[in-house]
C-alpha cells in the first residue's frame, strides 16, 4: 500500500488540520504551521499542541510533515532578510518539536544575483546555525527546486554539496518534488528517464535520504523551470508517467504528499483516488 496524503489547511486551529486530513482519506499529510506569507506568528499553546498530538495519534496517520513559510530566503545576500530567515528556520524546527512533527520541508532560496557559490555558502551557514539553535530530533528536508533563475539547489549535485558541507546526516534529508524535478530537466515520465533520475539521485544525494516525496504533475513542459502544479495525470508528466513513478520502488515506499490544485476539475480526494488507481490499488 502506498502512503498518500495532501497539504491541508490549519484554519481555525492547528489541530483542525488533522480532522481535514482524515476527512479526505489521507495516510500522511503536510501543513504550514502558520501563515506562509508573513513573518509574524503566534506561539503554539500547550493545549493546541496536545490536541494536535492526541488527534494525530488517534487517526493513525503518519508522518505529519511541516513546510517552511515562503518569505525566508536562506541564500539571500541581504543581511537583514538573512538574519530573519535563519531565525524563522530555527523557530519552525522548534514548532515541529512542540507538535511532534518529525520532518520540516524547506526550499533553498534565491541568491538574487550574488552568484551560486555565494548562495551555497549562505545556505550552508544558515542551516548549520538554525540546527544548532534548535537542537532536537526534527529532520530538515531540502526540497528539489524547479531551477528557476538565481535559485540555489536546482540540481541534485547542489543539494548533495549543501548536505555534505552541513555534515549533519542525523538532521538533514531531502524531499523529492516530481514537478520541480521535471521542470528542472529530469525526465521522470519515461521508464528510462525515471530510472536514470533515481540513479542520479542515489549517486549524488543517496536514496536513503529521500524521506518525503511531493507528488505533483506539472503545467509547464520539461526543462521549462516553471513551478506550476497540476492534477495527477492531467499535466505534462501525465497518467503513464505517474503510473511509472508510483510503481518505482524508490518512490512508492516513501510518504507521498500532494500539493495539487483544488478546482472544478478535481479536489484532493480526487487526486488521492487517482494516485491509488495508478499505484494499482483500486
Ligand atoms: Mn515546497
Ligand atoms: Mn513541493
Ligand atoms: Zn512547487
Amino acid at each position: 500500500m502506498v502512503k498518500i496524503g495532501a497539504h491541508v489547511s490549519i484554519a481555525g486551529s492547528i489541530d483542525r488540520a488533522v480532522d481535514r486530513a482524515e476527512e479526505i482519506g489521507c495516510d500522511t499529510f503536510q501543513i504550514f504551521s502558520r501563515n506562509p506569507r508573513g513573518w509574524r506568528f503566534k506561539e503554539i499553546s500547550e493545549e493546541v499542541a496536545e490536541e494536535f498530538k492526541r488527534k494525530l495519534k488517534r487517526s493513525g496517520m503518519s508522518p505529519p510533515v511541516d513546510h517552511m513559510p515562503y518569505l525566508p530566503n536562506l541564500a539571500t545576500p541581504k543581511e537583514d532578510v538573512y538574519q530573519k530567515s535563519v531565525e524563522a528556520l530555527a523557530l519552525e524546527l522548534d514548532r515541529c518539536e512542540v507538535l511532534g512533527i518529525p520532518y520540516l520541508v524547506t526550499h533553498l532560496g534565491s541568491h538574487l544575483d550574488s552568484g551560486k557559490e555565494e548562495g551555497l555558502n549562505r545556505t550552508v551557514d544558515a542551516i548549520i546555525k538554525a540546527l544548532s539553535a534548535s537542537e532536537n530530533d526534527v529532520i530538515l528536508l531540502l526540497e528539489t527546486t524547479s531551477d528557476s533563475k538565481n535559485s540555489v539547489g536546482g540540481s541534485f549535485e547542489d543539494l548533495a554539496e549543501i548536505m555534505s558541507r552541513v555534515d549533519r546526516d542525523d538532521r538533514v534529508g531531502a524531499c523529492f518534488d516530481t514537478c520541480h524535478a521535471f521542470v528542472a530537466g529530469y525526465d521522470v515520465r519515461t521508464e528510462e528517464g525515471l530510472d536514470e533520475t533515481m540513479e542520479k539521485f542515489d549517486q549524488t544525494i543517496g536514496l536513503e535520504r529521500m524521506m518525503v516525496v511531493h507528488l505533483n504533475d506539472s503545467k509547464g513542459p520539461i526543462s521549462s523551470k516553471l513551478d506550476r502544479h497540476e492534477h495527477i495525470g492531467l499535466g505534462e508528466i501525465g497518467e503513464e508517467g505517474f503510473r511509472l513513478i508510483l510503481n518505482h520502488p524508490a518512490i512508492r515506499t516513501r510518504p507521498l504528499i500532494l500539493e495539487t490544485p483544488s478546482d472544478e476539475r478535481r479536489d484532493d480526494r480526487g487526486n488521492i483516488a487517482k494516485v491509488r488507481e495508478l499505484a494499482g490499488e483500486d
